[in-house]
C-alpha cells in the first residue's frame, strides 16, 4: 500500500497582462516567450490558440539563480499567458462572480508611472477580484542603470551603482508604491515582502533587455501555486471555458476560440454557449491547435486537429451553428441532452450583458 499522500493535480494558472498603452505589455509578453524559447533544452513554450504555456521546468531553470529567495520546486505544470494584452480580451474572460484569469500582471512604465489605463486596469482587476503583481517595466531607462541582459533583477540590482539603486527606489516608491497606496493597495518591492497575501509585489523588469524576467516568472509561479491551490485543482470532468473570440475562417465557417479553465473537451462533445439569439447547443466537429513550431505571428499558421484538450488551454472549436456565437460567453460541455438544456437556461441571463458590451453588436 502506498503511503504517499495523493496531491491534487493542479492546472496552469491563466495569466493576463494589463496596463496603459505603450507601457510595454506586448514587449513583455514577447520577451517572456522568447526567453522561454531560448531555454529550449528544458522544453521551450507550447503554443495554444490565443495563449502560450511556459512549462514548469523552464521556469525552474530560469529561476535557478533565485533559489535562495524563491522556492522553485513547482507543483503547477506551468503558466498559461493570454497572448493578447489589454482590456478588451480581458473582458471576454468573465465568469460568474469573477474572471477566468487567475492572475494578472499590471505593467507600469517606470519613467511614466500610473496613467489612465493603469487606473482602469486596476479598477477592472478589483471588480473581477483578480489578484495581480506589478511589473515595473523599462528599468533599463533608469538614470545610471547598467543593463545585464536576461539576468534576474536581484543579480542585476546588486551590480548597480549606489546612484542607480537610489534612482530605482525613487521611482518604485515615489511613483508606483505611492499610486497603489492611493488606490488602497499596500505594495512593496517583491524582495522585501513578508506576507504576499497582504502586499502587492512590485517586480522591476525590462522587456527590452530581459532583466527581471526570471524573477517575474518565479514570483508568478510561486504566488499562484501557493495561494490559488484550490482554484487550480483540476477536475477530470466536462470542460468549462470562456469564448475569447468568434471568427469566420474560410473553409471552416464560424469558429470560436476558447480558453478552457477546467476539465476536458473532446471531439464529438455537446457544448453549450451563448449566441445573439439565445443559447446555442451544438456538437464539437473538431478541436484545432497550432501545429508544433508554428509561429502564431507568421502568416499561414498551420493547425492540427486534436481528439481532446484539457485545462488550462486555448483551443479553436469548429462546430455547426456558431454564426451567432458571442465573444465573452461561457462555454460548457454537457454530458446529456437534459444537462445541455439546464445549462442553456442558466446561460440565458448572460446574453444581455454580452450584447450590450459593445464589441458584439
Ligand atoms: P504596449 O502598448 O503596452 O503593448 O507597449 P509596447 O510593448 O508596444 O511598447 C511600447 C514601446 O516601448 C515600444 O517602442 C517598445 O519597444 C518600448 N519598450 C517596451 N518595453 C521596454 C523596455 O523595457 N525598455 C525600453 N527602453 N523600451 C521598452
Amino acid at each position: 500500500m502506498s503511503t504517499q499522500s495523493q496531491q491534487p493535480k493542479l492546472r496552469q494558472p491563466i495569466v493576463v497582462v494589463l496596463g496603459h498603452v505603450d507601457h510595454g505589455k506586448t514587449s513583455l509578453l514577447d520577451k517572456i516567450r522568447s526567453t522561454a524559447v531560448a531555454a529550449k533544452e528544458a522544453g521551450g513554450i507550447t503554443q495554444h490558440i490565443g495563449a502560450s504555456i511556459v512549462p514548469a521546468d523552464v521556469i525552474e531553470k530560469l529561476a535557478e539563480p533565485l533559489r535562495k529567495l524563491i522556492p522553485i520546486k513547482l507543483s503547477i505544470p506551468g503558466l498559461l499567458f493570454i497572448d493578447t494584452p489589454g482590456h478588451e480580451l480581458f473582458s471576454n474572460l468573465r465568469k460568474r462572480g469573477g474572471s477566468v484569469a487567475d492572475f494578472a500582471i499590471l505593467v507600469v512604465d517606470v519613467t511614466k508611472g500610473f496613467q489612465n489605463q493603469t487606473y482602469e486596469s486596476l479598477d477592472l482587476l478589483r471588480s473581477r477580484k483578480v489578484p495581480f503583481l506589478v511589473a515595473a517595466n523599462k528599468i533599463d531607462r533608469i538614470p545610471g542603470w547598467t543593463s545585464y541582459p536576461d539576468e534576474p533583477f536581484i543579480i542585476s540590482y546588486e551590480r548597480q551603482s549606489e546612484e542607480a539603486k537610489r534612482n530605482l527606489e525613487e521611482v518604485i516608491y515615489g511613483k508606483i508604491v505611492l499610486s497603489l497606496s492611493e488606490q488602497g493597495f499596500s505594495a512593496d518591492l517583491f524582495t522585501r515582502i513578508k506576507d504576499f497575501t497582504k502586499t502587492v509585489a512590485v517586480v522591476p523588469v525590462s522587456a527590452k533587455t530581459g532583466e527581471g524576467i526570471p524573477d517575474l516568472l518565479a514570483v508568478l509561479a510561486g504566488l499562484t501555486q501557493q495561494y490559488l491551490k484550490k482554484r487550480l485543482q483540476y477536475a477530470e470532468g466536462p470542460a468549462k471555458g470562456s469564448i475569447l473570440e468568434v471568427k469566420e475562417i474560410p473553409g471552416l465557417g464560424t469558429v470560436v476560440d476558447a480558453i478552457i479553465y477546467d476539465g476536458v473537451i473532446k471531439e464529438g462533445d455537446t457544448i453549450v454557449l451563448n449566441g445573439k439569439n439565445g443559447p446555442i447547443i451544438t456538437t464539437v466537429r473538431s478541436l484545432l491547435m497550432p501545429a508544433p513550431l508554428s509561429d502564431m505571428r507568421a502568416k499561414g499558421v498551420k493547425f492540427v486537429s486534436v481528439p481532446e484538450v484539457q485545462a488550462a488551454a486555448g483551443v479553436r472549436i469548429a462546430a455547426s451553428g456558431l454564426d451567432d456565437a458571442l465573444a465573452g460567453s461561457s462555454l460548457y460541455v454537457a454530458t446529456s441532452p437534459d444537462e445541455a438544456k439546464e445549462i442553456a437556461e442558466k446561460l440565458r441571463g448572460e446574453v444581455k450583458e454580452l450584447i450590450f458590451k459593445g464589441d458584439n453588436v
